[in-house]
């Protein structure tokens, strides 16, 4: 691997929202940047956007003004392609377009030295399609920034069929330099952000689209419970339903219709209303000033239990038996049973990923009651209940004083299989795994770039060896079981595992 220096100079083409971002992260690092774009004006319009954000930063005491000039002096505008020979590495962050980018890259091998690096930013064609009509395929690399690229760690740095390993650890080495988390990852469909975070808007499409909650209680419980900073639908309003219902159908298509990554027909329809999200004024909220926005459903106050009983070990979901305790309740544990907690005849199991009536059947349990997961039992704020068709409303009060006494507030949902945070967890894992399985990437790297790409509290993989993976199997069986679809199969990386003993490695 060739070390690319800080004297090295660096070429952006494209001005726009992720190319002017990279033309500033490179020039941060020392280097000096060559900024182009094909339409008048528009190298300009990127630098000033560049500038004013240095601007704040100086406001706010966090950059030196002197700094900033020097970055910005780095920085060159030019209007011609031609400019680009002593580019060390080009990156390339124009138009979502194959035809246009394997134009540029053409254009791109005839001016600049046989070893100059192309990097394409983009996120969703192939990097092996792309460099199919170069003569130097070796030196095409995808280098796949997050936005805004001067705030997100991640850069996933993409290897096309017959990208050098040479030119990708060159451009990971680089990454790093330049204060970024970069991984490796394989040119497949989505690469790896994309592709594993399909699931965490599909499933709360799906719970959604079943009734199970509305909009802002499923966004409440997903932050609340499991930790993220936004919920699934105010992230796709400010995404955008076009931006989003198009990397959803494009990961799709790219993957022949594997109904893994089947397309929500809510989003289509807000398509096609023009109801966009945040931009448009309009999603799954309403963004008009007199509008107010909706509340999660909440259940009243109910009277907290005295006792309960702890049957057998409550696995991830144990801390909230100190919880309780220290909410003055009296704890008996009995070491048989499988992990349940008992109020009187009503139980309280965490989702095993069946609809809970189906499982209260099973068991012949009528006051079965099922939990959600959460990030942190301790932390949480919110806990979601799913009682069985059966359960009588009596044993629901129990359970929703149980939980208020330990300080949270609790949601009623309906009784949809996996309940939010399970199954959104479950089938992130799934598809990591599932991109492991097909060599796309390491375990680390899916943790790394989902945290890094898109500020996910915890790795999905790291997360589902804290559930445990034989539970996290159950769940994706006891789905893929509830709805006989070929959606909630089990990647065979986790089956695996858990088969050879090998849960946490
Ligand atoms: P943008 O529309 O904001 O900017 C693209 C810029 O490229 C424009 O200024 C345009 O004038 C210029 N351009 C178009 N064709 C050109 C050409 N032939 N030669 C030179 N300049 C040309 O787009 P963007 O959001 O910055 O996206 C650019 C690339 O980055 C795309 O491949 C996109 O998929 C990828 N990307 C975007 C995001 C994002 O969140 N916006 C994130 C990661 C990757």
């Amino acid at each position: 691997m060739s070390t690319i220096n800080s004297d090295a100079v660096i070429g952006v083409i494209g001005a726009g929202t992720m190319g002017a971002g990279i033309a500033q992260v490179a020039a941060k690092s020392g280097h000096s940047v060559l900024l182009y774009d094909a339409f008048e004006g528009a190298a300009q319009r990127g630098l000033d956007g560049v500038s004013k954000g240095l601007n704040k930063l100086v406001q706010r005491g966090k950059m030196q003004q002197t700094d900033v000039d020097a970055l910005l002096a780095r920085i060159t505008l030019t209007d011609s392609l031609e400019d680009f020979t002593p580019a060390r590495v080009v990156i390339e962050v124009i138009v979502e377009r194959l035809d246009i980018k394997q134009s540029v890259f053409a254009q791109l091998e005839e001016i600049c030295a046989e070893d100059t690096i192309l990097a394409t930013n983009t996120s969703s064609i192939s990097v092996t399609a792309i460099g199919s009509k170069l003569k130097r395929p070796h030196n095409l690399v995808g280098m796949h920034f997050f936005n805004p690229a001067p705030i997100m760690k991640l850069v996933e740095v993409i290897s096309g069929l017959d990208t050098a390993p040479t030119v990708a650890d060159a451009i990971y080495d680089l990454s790093s330099r330049w204060g970024k988390k970069p991984v490796h990852a394989k040119s497949t469909p989505g690469f790896i952000v994309n592709r594993v975070a399909r699931p965490f808007y599909a499933e709360g499409l799906r719970v959604l689209q079943e009734g199970g909650a509305d909009a802002a209680t499923i966004d409440a419980i997903v932050r609340e419970a499991g930790g993220f900073r936004m919920g699934p639908f105010e992230l796709m309003d400010l995404i955008g339903h076009d931006v989003n219902f198009a990397v959803t159908s494009s990961v799709f298509a790219a993957f022949f219709n594997d109904q893994r990554f089947l397309p929500s027909l809510i989003q289509q329809e807000l398509v096609s209303a023009g109801h966009l999200g945040r931009k448009s004024g309009k999603g799954f909220y309403d963004y008009s000033e007199q509008a107010e926005k909706p509340t999660a459903t909440t259940a009243a106050p109910a009277k907290a239990p005295h006792h309960v009983t702890i049957e057998g070990y409550l696995g991830v979901a144990e801390p909230l038996v100190a919880l309780i305790e220290e909410a003055g309740i009296k704890v008996t544990r009995v070491q048989e049973g499988f992990g349940s907690i008992l109020i009187g005849d009503t139980t309280l199991q965490l989702t095993n990923g069946q609809m809970t009536t189906e499982r209260a059947y099973n068991a012949r349990n009528s006051n079965l009651i099922h939990f959600d997961l959460a990030l942190d039992y301790n932390k949480a704020t919110r806990i979601a209940l799913a009682p069985a068709v059966q359960t009588e409303p009596e044993a629901i009060l129990q359970a929703t004083g149980l939980f208020q006494a330990i300080g949270k507030h609790v949601t009623i949902i309906d009784d949809v299989a996996g309940m939010v945070v399970m199954r959104t967890i479950a089938m992130l894992a799934n598809e990591g795994f599932d991109a492991v399985n097909q060599q796309v990437c390491s375990e680390a790297d899916v943790d790394v770039a989902m945290k890094g790409g898109v500020n996910y509290p915890f790795g999905p993989i790291e997360w589902s060896k804290v559930v445990g993976l034989s539970s996290i199997m159950n769940v994706l069986d006891n789905l893929a079981s509830s709805y006989g679809e070929d959606r909630y199969r089990t990647s065979p990386l986790i089956r695996r595992k858990v088969a050879g003993g090998k849960h946490d490695s």
